[in-house]
C-alpha cells in the first residue's frame, strides 16, 4: 500500500508499508522563479532520477550517507524516511544567479574557494538567504548540525566537482538537501540532478551552448531535453 504524504514542484513523495521507506517519483515538471514560471521539461522525470540515482551511488562509495536505498523505476527512487533539515544548502564554486545579484562579482568568476550558503527552506517566504544567528534563532538546526552540514557539503563538493570535471562539466554552483533519521545521523537527501546544479560543458566556448542546467530552462535558451539528456550521457560514461 502506498500513499501520496506530498507532492512538490519537481517530486511526489509515497508511504510505503515500511514507515522508514518513501517512494519518491520525478516529474517532468519544472518550475523557477518560486514557481512564478513553469513548464515541462520532456523526460525529465525519468532523467533526473537516474542522474540522482547515479550520484548517491557514487557518493556513497565516497563515504558520504545518503538517503538513497534502490531505484524501483525509470522515474521512482526508494529513499530512506527523514526529517528534512528546512535549509538548502548551496556550494558555489564560480559566481551565477543570485550570488552575482548579490556581490556585484562579475558571473563565471572563479571563487577563491567553495563558499557554502543556507537559504531558509520556504516558499511563503521565497527561501531567504540566512545566517547562522538566524538558523539558531529559529532553532532549524543545533550549532553542531550547522558545522557538520557545512563539512558534508564542502567534501560532497570535492567529489562531485571530480566526478563532473572528469566528464568535461564543470560544476558552478548546486543545492543540497539533508534530513536526520530515527537515530539522528544526518543524510544527504532530496536530489542532485540539472534542477539543482549549475553545470557548464568544459567542450565548447559559446556562453549560452555551455549552459547544461536548468537556467536553460529558467532564461528560455532553449534545448533543455538535450540538455538534460546529455548530462545523463556523461553521468552514466566511465570518463
Ligand atoms: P519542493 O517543491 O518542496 O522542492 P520537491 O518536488 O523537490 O519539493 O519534492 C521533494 C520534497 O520531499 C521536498 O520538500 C524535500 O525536502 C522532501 N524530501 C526529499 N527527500 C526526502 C526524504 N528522504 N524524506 C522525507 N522528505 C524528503
Ligand atoms: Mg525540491
Amino acid at each position: 500500500m502506498t500513499q501520496k504524504l506530498y507532492e512538490g514542484k519537481a517530486k511526489i513523495l509515497y508511504t510505503t508499508d515500511n514507515p522508514e521507506i518513501l517512494l519518491t517519483h520525478f516529474k517532468d515538471d519544472a518550475t523557477a522563479f518560486n514557481a512564478q514560471k513553469k513548464g515541462q521539461i520532456t523526460r525529465k522525470g525519468e532523467i533526473n532520477c537516474a542522474i540522482a540515482t547515479h550520484l548517491f551511488e557514487f557518493l556513497e562509495t565516497q563515504g558520504i550517507p545518503t538517503h538513497f536505498i534502490a531505484q524501483t523505476a525509470p522515474n521512482q527512487m526508494q529513499v530512506a524516511a527523514v526529517t528534512i533539515i528546512p535549509l538548502e544548502v548551496v556550494v558555489r564554486n564560480i559566481a551565477a544567479g543570485s550570488f552575482v545579484k548579490r556581490t556585484g562579482i562579475t558571473s563565471g568568476t572563479l571563487l577563491r574557494y567553495p563558499l557554502v550558503e543556507f537559504f531558509y527552506k520556504n516558499d511563503d517566504l521565497g527561501d531567504p538567504l540566512f545566517t547562522e544567528d538566524h538558523i539558531q534563532l529559529l532553532e532549524l538546526a543545533t550549532p553542531t548540525q550547522v558545522i557538520q552540514l557545512k563539512q558534508m557539503a564542502m567534501i560532497i563538493n570535492q567529489h562531485l566537482q571530480k566526478f563532473f570535471s572528469d566528464r568535461h562539466l564543470t560544476l558552478v554552483d548546486f543545492k543540497l538537501e539533508f534530513g536526520t533519521d530515527q537515530s539522528g545521523n544526518i543524510l544527504l537527501a532530496d536530489e542532485i540532478s540539472p534542477d539543482t546544479c549549475r553545470l557548464w560543458d568544459d567542450l565548447t566556448t559559446d556562453p549560452n551552448q555551455k549552459i547544461m542546467d536548468k537556467d536553460r530552462f529558467r532564461q528560455d535558451l532553449g534545448n533543455v531535453a538535450d540538455a538534460y539528456e546529455e548530462v545523463l550521457v556523461r553521468v552514466m560514461s566511465q570518463k
